[in-house]
């Protein structure tokens, strides 16, 4: 890689099967949503109601280069979403934006704790959420399309309320979550202040991932990894900080690299979300060249649909047109995430064998 493959049209790249591991689900409103959902909902705070304005809002306070501020555009999000009724819209409509742009498997995530301000319990949370995901799966369907959505439930590193959420991922497991992770802000609240939570979710044999990686560096991989046993990194770019290339070309991984990459734990990677929060300043610049020529496990995901203004399709264009990457590079990216998803091995291969395989022979 990179294959050095012809220019390939964007329509190619939506057409081609793609699996995404790490999507925010209060990262991925259509702005017109926001919009009617805080109309129907009292919500006072926004900054313009008009949809077009809104959609250009958040993508501008994204890009101010913080993690801190970044975050700060989920106060809206998270703002109109406090009903059932908000929640399955908002789930649904998600569903059928990731399979128009042709998504065929993703594991949606979101935090139930940020959702409980007007009364509603985490249980009744995750249920409008589910419901809304077989809402859209079925809209889907109805057109001729086909998607199928893993939920993760996240809980929040500053909150204290980890095993509780890790409990409830574990109660619907068979309702249609499949794992855990933690999010919010990384810098000073390290992964093993929720050791409980991973603690528990080992012993009952549940799957999760944690954010790592992104604004802290080494020991907060090494810690998600060592001490809480993540099964996969949010992000883990800065994984990158324990590889050195000398002027020659020759690379060098550090044991914590070389550990990752041996035993294949999967790189939740999310290029244009990156460049907004200031962990890397360009998608040129992004480790991603470097760790998928490494054959780190790399996958590519949008973090936040609505704060990025950005596709699977278009982190693929983006990555098409920056590394050269082509349709046998994006084939491996969407096999690599495949591979690394929290349904079961029978489910995987599956969608491997079914869909993903025959979808990347037919553009050819
Ligand atoms: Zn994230």
């Amino acid at each position: 890689m990179p294959d050095e493959s012809p220019v390939l049209p964007t329509e190619t790249l939506r057409r081609a099967p793609k699996v995404l591991l790490h999507d925010h689900l209060d990262g991925g409103l259509r702005p017109a949503t926001v919009a009617e959902l805080a109309d129907a909902t009292g919500y006072a705070g926004l900054p313009t109601t008009d949809p077009a304005e809104l959609g250009s809002w958040f993508r501008r306070a994204a890009d101010s280069g913080s993690l801190v501020s970044y975050l700060e555009t989920f106060a809206h999000t998270c703002g109109v979403m406090q009903t059932e009724e908000a929640l399955v819209r908002v789930a649904a409509e998600a569903v059928e934006d990731l399979a128009a742009d042709g998504v065929v498997y993703a594991e949606v995530r979101y935090a139930p704790e940020l959702f409980v301000e007007r009364g509603l319990s985490l249980d009744a949370v995750v249920e409008a959420v589910q419901a809304g995901f077989t809402e859209g799966t079925r809209r889907v369907a109805a057109n001729g399309g086909t998607i199928r959505i893993g939920t993760l439930l996240c809980a929040m590193r500053q909150h204290a309320r980890a095993l509780e959420i890790a409990n409830l991922a574990v109660r619907y497991r068979d309702a249609g979550v499949a794992g855990f992770d933690i999010a919010g802000p990384e810098d000073g609240f390290p992964p093993t202040r929720n050791l409980d939570a991973f603690e528990y979710l080992r012993q009952n044999n549940a799957h999760f991932t944690i954010h790592a990686g992104e604004a802290f560096g080494l020991p907060s991989i090494w810690e998600a990894i060592q001490h809480c046993g993540a099964e996969r990194l949010g992000h883990g770019v800065r994984i990158v900080e324990d590889i050195k290339t000398d002027a020659d070309g020759t690379v060098h991984l550090g044991r914590l690299a070389a550990y990752v990459r041996d035993r294949r734990i999967p790189l939740e990677i999310c290029p244009t979300s990156n460049v907004q929060t200031g962990t890397v300043r360009s998608i040129a610049e992004h480790p991603i060249g470097l760790l998928a020529k490494l054959r780190f496990r790399v996958t590519v995901n949008t973090d936040n649909r609505l704060m990025s203004g950005c596709t699977m399709t278009s982190e693929f264009a983006a990555l098409h047109e920056t590394f050269g990457y082509g349709i046998d590079d994006f084939r491996w990216f969407t096999i690599n995430a495949m591979k690394s998803a929290f349904i079961d091995f029978d489910a995987r291969l599956a969608l491997i064998d079914d869909v993903i395989k025959p979808g990347y022979a037919a553009l050819t």
